[in-house]
């Protein structure tokens, strides 16, 4: 198997739940990939997805879609793991560290052993750990390893901000930056409605009577929101199966999009040794380079928090022996 010729145009899906099937339904219909095949340990429920996906052919670009085995990871161009447990209500990304960081561990290992080539991309949560995870344990070059981070957030963020200041949301340009959680910030500073800084475009607007109180809110909001959407209906995959497409096109493509991916730190923004959401340079190799931005002290201070939150929770998994450095 090990000869298998690379295709580029090939992703392979581990975890063929919620996530994971929105995301293969979505990437279906875009013509950007010729293979898809997907992995899950309920095999049944992958037979169930294939076929669903597959009778769907007649209305989408021609695509293989099929139940993959381990050995489909060897000539794949982007392995995206949506594989592991829920986030339950009430219960926090964190929370669910130690369920999913063994089965991360498992997944990178059948990864790393059939001399993949692919880029992968983490979607399970606590999205940030797992990547540092994934990444200690294939010991690639850090760019081939990013989490979705903080994309599904920017996107939050520019809806709300779009929502709010009637402004269309392409023409609204936000990052939401650090862990894909709890301590995760808006960068203000980064904000652009219109082409203008929005500490600019607020007066011109002049429709706020508190800009300030509002702006606290819309920030609140978006990190609230996956808290909301599972209260509500139990999960979220939408968004993230769109989010999940736009990564993995950037990928494919090599369109050098400047996405807020989560990515291995290794000195920039003065942390080390964390994986967090900076803006990064998506390109076909992953990371290609982390955009180093002049945060004011503030946003700094914030992405320090963020950075200070996930080592902690790493080291709360080291103790459990589950990091192999
Ligand atoms: P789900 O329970 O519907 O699907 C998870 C699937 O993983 C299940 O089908 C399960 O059988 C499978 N699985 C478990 N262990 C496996 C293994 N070792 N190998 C292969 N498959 C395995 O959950 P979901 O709603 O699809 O969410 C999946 C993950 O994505 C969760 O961790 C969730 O928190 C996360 N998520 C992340 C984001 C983000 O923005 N990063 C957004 C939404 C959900």
């Amino acid at each position: 198997m090990k000869n298998k010729v690379w295709n580029p145009r090939k992703v392979v899906i581990v975890g063929a739940g919620d996530v994971g099937s929105t995301f293969a339904y979505t990437l279906v219909q875009r013509g950007i990939v010729d293979e898809i095949t997907l992995l899950d340990v309920n095999e049944e429920l992958v037979q169930g997805q294939v076929l669903d996906l597959a009778h769907g052919q007649f209305f989408f670009p021609a695509i293989k879609i099929y139940a993959a085995t381990k050995a489909d990871y060897v000539n794949a161009g982007v392995i995206v793991i949506t594989a592991g447990t829920k986030q339950r209500p009430g219960e926090t990304r964190l929370d669910l560290l130690q369920r999913n960081a063994a089965i991360m561990e498992n997944i990178v290992d059948d990864i790393v052993v059939q001399d993949s080539q692919a880029v992968i991309v983490v979607v399970s949560n606590p999205v940030d750990v797992l990547t540092y995870v994934a990444q200690k344990r294939a010991k690639w070059p850090r760019g081939r390893i990013l989490g979705s981070g903080t994309v599904l957030d920017s996107a939050r963020f520019r809806y709300r901000l779009s929502q709010h200041c009637g402004i269309d949301i392409h023409n609204v340009h936000a990052y939401i930056l650090g862990e894909h959680g709890d301590s995760e910030f808006a960068t203000w500073s980064m904000t652009h409605l219109a082409g203008m800084k929005i500490d600019d475009y607020c007066p011109v607007c002049g429709k706020c009577a508190h800009w300030e109180e509002e702006r606290e809110q819309i920030e609140k909001d978006v990190r609230d929101s996956a808290y909301h959407i599972i209260d509500y209906k139990g999960a979220t995959y939408y968004a993230v199966g769109l989010v999940l497409v736009r990564i993995v096109n950037a990928i494919l493509r090599n369109t050098n999009s400047v996405l807020t991916v989560s990515t291995l730190l290794q000195g920039e923004y003065g942390l080390e040794d964390v994986c967090l959401s900076v803006p990064c340079v998506v390109s076909r190799e992953g990371v290609a380079r982390i955009v180093q931005a002049e945060l004011p002290l503030n946003e700094q201070k914030a992405l320090e928090n963020s950075a200070s939150v996930l080592k902690e929770a790493i080291a709360a998994l080291k103790l459990s022996g589950g990091v192999r450095k």
